[in-house]
Parts: structure tokens; C-alpha cells; sequence
């Protein structure tokens, strides 16, 4: 059995969607890439009972592999994981306030700048195809055009990320963000930020994805590192501090500090 941390990896994201509540039963499911294909969830096994042999493997032309069936719902994260190369997992399930909005046919608008999460600003929602057709599959991959979720219509959530923890935290966002909406909706329609406004967001959001503060060029009071202390006493202290944290020499990055 190949990819055998790959297939936990799905299990225990399974696992994790429901003790979070972002899921409930066995409606939601998760895909992760392999080369040519995707490791895939069984239909119909609940989480607790699966093992990393229940995962199925797929070939992007739908030939599978193993004991179990797959999702109903392999064709949109075949489609998916085909189409879009800037990710590695798909993550669905029917969690609670987006799949209100859902059976609403509404999408979540620019009413709170953490809309971008999802890359643009907002987050559609599909129209209504039935659950593990090529029609849902089809309108799922339009709705994430640009986007890394979506929401199907009177459905559910998709969500796309890199890696599985990447996957909860955006699933879990963006259903926070269907939530704080639904309360907003009670109030009446709130207003929207405008695209120039979110631009701006998303620019702030992909400065700190590369580890930079936000504004680092335009802002003067940016934040910076406390200065080393020059006192002889203080670099006593340090030597000594030093000394009593050094880590065994197998630890190369503890060595390089
Ligand atoms: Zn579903």
C-alpha cells in the first residue's frame, strides 16, 4: 500500500472535521494529489471505522483502485485536483451556517475584510447541480474560479488548500465568516467593502504569507527587532543563559543559533 501517510493524513482530517462540528456522519469528504490521480475517501464508512486500506486511489481518468468505493462526489475533486494545480487537497463537507447560505443561493459578499481568505472578494456559490454529478462538478470548478472556496448551491462547502492543515483552517474560516453573515443578515444587509478596499486586504494577506509585516514599504512606525544589550553584566547573563539552553549537536538548526 503506497502513500501511507497521505491516507492517514485524510483520516484524521475526517476525523477532526467532525469533533470540530465543522461536519457531521459521513457527508463530508476529503482528496489529496498523488501523481496522476488522488487518494480519495470510501463512500459511506464512518471516519471512526476507516483505515489507511479503506482510502481509495484514483487515476485522473476515474480507473480506482482498492477495497472500498469512493466518495459519490470523486468527480468534482477529480476535476478539481485536474484543473487546478495550485492545489493539493479538497476539502467538502456541510457544515451548518454555510450550507444555510446555500439553500439561500447566497454567496458571502464583502461584509467583513476576512472574506479574502478565500483569494478574491467573495465567496460564490454555485448554482444547484445534484450531489455526484458531472453538472455539480462543473459549476463547483466555475464557482472557484480564483477562488480556493466556494459554496454549493443548497449543498454544501468546498474548500481548497495545499495541505490538510491549511484545509481545516480555511473550511473553518470560512465558515465563521458564513455565521458572523447570517447574524449580520438578522440586522438587515450590511454594507461592502469595495473592491479597492479588499485589494488591499489581499495584498496585506499575501505580504505576511511571506513572513513580512503588512505595509513594511509605506509604513514609517513599522515594528523591529529589540536591539541586543551592551552591558558586560547582561552579556555574562547571556553567556550563561546560552550555555544552560544549548541543545545536543543532532539538532542542526538549535546549532546554528
Ligand atoms: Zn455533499
Amino acid at each position: 500500500m503506497s502513500h501511507t501517510k497521505l491516507r492517514q493524513g485524510i483520516i484524521d482530517t475526517c476525523l477532526e472535521m467532525n469533533h470540530s462540528g465543522l461536519n457531521q456522519g459521513t457527508s463530508g469528504n476529503v482528496s489529496h494529489r498523488i501523481p496522476g490521480g488522488m487518494l480519495i475517501t470510501p463512500t459511506s464508512l464512518p471516519y471512526a471505522q476507516m483505515k489507511p486500506a479503506d482510502i481509495v486511489a484514483m487515476d485522473f481518468d476515474g480507473t480506482y483502485s482498492g477495497r472500498r468505493l469512493p466518495s459519490s462526489e470523486w468527480r468534482f475533486h477529480r476535476d478539481i485536483l485536474k484543473n487546478r494545480t495550485d492545489v493539493n487537497v479538497v476539502l467538502h463537507t456541510h457544515s451548518v451556517y454555510c450550507t444555510t447560505l446555500a439553500t439561500h443561493e447566497l454567496g458571502i459578499p464583502s461584509f467583513h475584510y476576512m472574506v479574502a481568505v478565500a483569494g478574491g472578494t467573495d465567496i460564490r456559490c454555485s448554482d444547484y447541480a445534484c450531489f455526484g454529478t458531472q453538472e455539480l462538478s462543473d459549476t463547483a470548478l466555475k464557482a472557484l474560479e480564483g477562488r480556493t472556496a466556494c459554496l454549493l448551491g443548497h449543498h454544501g462547502l468546498i474548500v481548497l488548500a495545499d495541505t490538510f492543515e491549511k484545509a481545516l483552517w480555511r473550511a473553518h474560516e470560512v465558515e465563521t465568516l458564513a455565521k458572523m453573515y447570517v447574524h449580520a443578515l438578522a440586522i438587515g444587509e450590511p454594507p461592502r467593502l469595495s473592491d479597492a478596499e479588499m485589494a488591499q486586504v489581499i495584498e496585506q494577506m499575501r505580504r505576511m504569507s511571506y513572513g513580512q509585516t503588512p505595509d513594511l514599504d509605506s509604513v514609517a512606525d513599522r515594528p523591529h527587532a529589540a536591539k541586543a544589550k551592551s552591558a558586560s553584566s547582561s552579556k555574562r547573563t547571556e553567556k550563561k543563559t546560552t550555555r544552560a539552553k544549548a541543545k545536543p549537536k543532532t539538532r542542526p538548526k538549535a546549532k546554528k543559533r
